[in-house]
């Protein structure tokens, strides 16, 4: 599965589902958007088993994404839960941070799960490689690349000249090394987790993006089970509004997870019209109006029954499928820019895609 095909599935609404399978991270990175130590939560596997376990052929994800912290420290539940979704038919990815590239070497309870994969992406960065140096990751990666079918590097960079200079440097040796055999995803740090301090803060009142939400197409199963409709975890951290709640992965089965995340009128609305203008609409008034996640966290039940009652009109239901349509057509490389992309790296999303 090549990580132009996973951006596209990231744009269908409940395609995929991520699945955070720890908080905990052997990594100290300075950006760590889960602000991850060895210390942070990590609960029972049991909801995750369960919840994967209930796929069936004609109702499952086409994808689940396991993430964390590092999910590779969990390698045995990785493999579980890769077989599992693999009999129902849904395929499999997984983001590590590259933690066991130190020790040298793929060792076997992680081969065995990098095995079970159908795409494996890697990250690194200025960042990472304080932590493990790129020649330990690219020789784990090397062993990575002969047991899975696809595999990607996912890149950020901090502003400014120097985060410049180390990307194109960095790129520069990758596509030497690997062709078009290794496609990259290169963002900017985004203001969660550690990387806030490393950022400066935004401009009081300043907006972050008018249009529809990119990150609520797909359901979170965070560490402890609770399934969010949004993947922006550092959000929502000791719970969020209703109707970004879906559920818990301990009791509630893929159907109803799914029917709720399709089905909510401020999860459509959030998709179709965006966050800042479902607030404008539906209220309440006031409050972080300019700003996409704060109108999104502050929306209440009122403004659901306002969204339900703009998407039961032929008008909300004709808008709402031509946007849905214009986000499917776009093309990989689009849609990594609708997800903070760098402009003049976005092309390496496609490298090696046959489309
Ligand atoms: S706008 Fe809402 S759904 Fe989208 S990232 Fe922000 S909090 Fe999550």
């Amino acid at each position: 599965m090549h990580l132009a095909e996973l951006l596209t599935l990231g744009a269908r609404p409940a395609a995929g589902l991520l699945l955070a399978l720890t908080d905990r991270c052997p990594l100290a990175c300075a950006h760590c958007s889960t602000d991850s130590t060895m210390d942070s939560a990590q609960s029972a596997g049991g909801p995750f088993r369960r919840l994967v376990a209930g796929f069936e052929p004609g109702c499952r994800p086409e994808l689940i994404l396991m993430s964390g912290g590092e999910p590779l420290l969990r390698p045995a539940l990785v493999a579980e839960l890769a077989a599992s979704a693999a009999r129902a038919g849904a395929r499999s990815a997984l983001l590590s941070g590259m933690f066991f590239a130190r020790g040298g070497g793929l060792p076997p309870a992680i081969r065995r799960a990098v095995a079970g994969l159908h795409h494996f992406a890697a990250s690194l960065d200025a960042q990472h490689e304080r932590e493990v140096g790129r020649a330990e990751v690219f020789a784990a990666l090397d062993a990575v690349l002969d047991l899975v079918p696809a595999a990607s590097l996912h890149v950020t960079a901090l502003p400014g000249p120097a985060g410049r200079d180390y990307l194109d440097g960095l790129v520069a040796e990758v596509r030497r090394r690997y062709g078009a055999r290794l496609p990259m995803l290169v963002s900017a740090v985004q203001p969660t987790g550690r990387a806030r301090d490393l950022l400066p803060a935004p401009a009081p009142g300043a907006a972050r993006g008018g249009g529809p939400c990119e990150f609520a197409h797909w359901p979170l199963v965070d560490q402890d089970g609770t399934v969010y409709a949004c993947t922006r975890q550092s959000l929502l951290r000791g719970g969020g509004p209703a109707h970004l709640v879906l559920g818990h992965a301990a009791r509630d089965p893929w159907p109803v997870l799914r029917e709720r995340a399709l089905a909510d009128p401020l999860l459509r609305s959030v998709r179709t019209l965006g966050p800042v203008a479902t607030r404008e609409l539906h209220g309440p008034a006031g409050g972080c109006a300019a700003d996409a996640c704060g109108s999104c966290l502050g929306l209440t039940a009122a403004s659901a029954a306002g969204a339900a009652d703009r998407l039961a009109d032929p008008a909300g239901q004709r808008i709402e499928r031509a946007v849905l349509a214009l986000t499917s057509a776009r093309s990989p490389r689009r849609l990594a820019l609708a997800r903070g992309a760098l402009a003049d790296y976005a092309d390496l999303v496609e490298l090696g895609w046959a489309g």
